[in-house]
Parts: structure tokens; C-alpha cells; sequence
């Protein structure tokens, strides 16, 4: 799999971390793994071809993952290079994606799922965290879909390539030791590390909470992403590395990963 950090950041804006959204290129298809606001013009800047993207993954409602989605859909009817696509655009992740693009919808008459190609709404229920919902994407890509302690629609997924190669997205979360069972063992596990110390909220992770779940799943690689403002005067991977001995990387815009 390829992988392009698109959005590290949140919804606090930021003049170098765009909110989240990673390209991600299968050997079935290429997808979204959350599609904050920015991310229609991220993908344009990183010469990525989203004319031809297969599918979108939502995590969950927070705008900072799933804002872009509307913003996209309307830049596809407008855009010359979209307009003679004829294959379906696969949207799917937590509950409520329909209501909030039939929302926005309904306020102007977009007609956003009314695309020269089909696009398919699909939204997945909450699944315990110890007990993953599972279903094939592109006809080979298996996919699990556990929730996480952050809204109540919030999900993590597990994607496994025919070959075995497997990528892990928890999105935001707060702690849960379980977390380590369903990222255990992927080539690359990309996982939200909002704060450093004394986070300020239940419902993320800060750093040794992060580390002690890379501890737990042992992931061949780990990228922390999802990085507040007050990570920006400190060295991320030096304190990490204080704390776990394996791969790490702090995801930046525009970073490439081949796993
Ligand atoms: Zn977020
Ligand atoms: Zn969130």
C-alpha cells in the first residue's frame, strides 16, 4: 500500500497541518481514510488523481474528518477531469454521513450525490470494540470496523490486502487497552496522539497513552497524527522514541509511506 499524509492536524487551523484526511493507494483501489475540509485542494497540490478515486472513508461526524466530503462531491460536478468518469465513488463509514450531506444538501439544492457516476452511501453501525464488524471492500480488501471511545458513531478500521499487507486508522480516540487487540500486528498503524501530557480531554490520547498501545499491538511502523498547535516546538518522535523502541514517525502534510 501507498500512503499520503494529507491532513495532520485537527480543526484548530494551522498554517502547516491541514485537518485529517491520508491517501491511500491498494492493489485494488485508491481511497480517502477521513476527508477533513481541506482535503479536495490537498490531494490537487499533492498531484494525486482524485478524478479516479474509488472510495472515501468516514470516521466519524467531527468536521475535521468528514467536512470535505460535500466539498468534494461539489468540486466533482464542477471539475472537467471528474465529468467523464463513469465508475461508482464508494462513500462509507459511521452513521449519520447521509443525514449530514442530505443536510447540506437540502440548504442549496446541490444535488451532490447526483453525479455523472454513481455514488454509494454506505453506513456502518457501531461495533464493540472487541467484536469488529467485517465486510469486503473493491472484492478483496477485507475490512473490520470497531467503535472507539470518541463520539458515538466514531470507528477505527483494519484494512488487509490479499497479500496480508494490513493498515490500521484508529481516527480519534480515547484510551482503551482493546484498541492494541484490533491494530495488533499491522505494517503500519496510524494512530491519533493529540497531546503530549495533561491532555485536556477524555475522549483523545496524549503521548504515553499512544505509546502504551503501540507497546501493546506492536505494529511493524507506527505514525502519530491528529497533532494540536502545542506540538509544534517539540521534537515528537525523540519523545515517543523515550517511550517505545519500534518504528515511529510524526506524520506531516505531504509525507509518502510505502508499506
Ligand atoms: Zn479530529
Ligand atoms: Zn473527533
Amino acid at each position: 500500500m501507498k500512503l499520503v499524509v494529507l491532513g495532520s492536524g485537527t480543526s484548530v487551523p494551522h498554517s502547516q497541518r491541514a485537518s485529517a484526511a491520508f491517501w491511500l493507494e491498494t492493489e485494488r483501489g485508491a481511497m480517502l481514510l477521513d476527508c477533513g475540509g481541506d482535503t479536495a485542494h490537498r490531494m490537487a497540490q499533492e498531484n494525486l488523481d482524485w478524478p479516479n478515486l474509488d472510495a472515501i472513508w468516514v470516521s466519524h461526524l467531527h468536521l475535521d474528518h468528514s467536512g470535505g466530503v460535500a466539498n468534494l462531491l461539489f468540486g466533482m460536478k464542477a471539475a472537467p477531469k471528474s465529468r467523464k468518469r463513469k465508475k461508482k465513488l464508494t462513500i462509507f463509514g459511521c452513521e449519520g454521513i447521509r443525514k449530514l450531506l442530505e443536510a447540506i444538501d437540502g440548504t442549496n439544492n446541490y444535488e451532490l450525490l447526483d453525479q455523472p457516476f454513481d455514488v454509494e452511501v454506505r453506513e456502518i453501525a457501531p461495533a464493540p470494540i472487541d467484536a469488529p464488524a467485517e465486510f469486503d471492500l473493491f472484492s478483496g480488501i477485507r475490512i473490520q470496523t470497531v467503535s472507539t471511545p470518541h463520539k458515538p458513531e466514531s470507528l477505527a478500521i483494519r484494512l488487509t490486502e490479499t497479500n496480508g499487507t494490513t493498515l490500521v486508522y484508529t481516527s480519534d480516540t480515547g484510551y482503551d487497552e482493546r484498541l492494541a487487540d484490533f491494530a495488533r500486528g499491522s505494517n503500519l498503524l496510524i494512530l491519533e496522539c493529540s497531546f503530549w501530557r495533561n491532555k485536556p480531554v477524555k475522549h483523545h490520547l496524549e503521548l504515553e497513552e499512544a505509546m502504551r498501545i503501540a507497546q501493546l499491538a506492536s505494529p511493524r511502523r507506527l505514525l502519530l497524527t491528529h497533532l494540536y498547535p502545542e506540538w509544534d516546538e517539540v521534537d515528537i518522535e525523540a519523545e515517543a522514541k523515550k517511550l517505545w523502541s519500534g518504528e515511529v514517525v510524526a506524520a506531516f502534510d505531504g509525507l509518502r509511506i510505502e508499506f
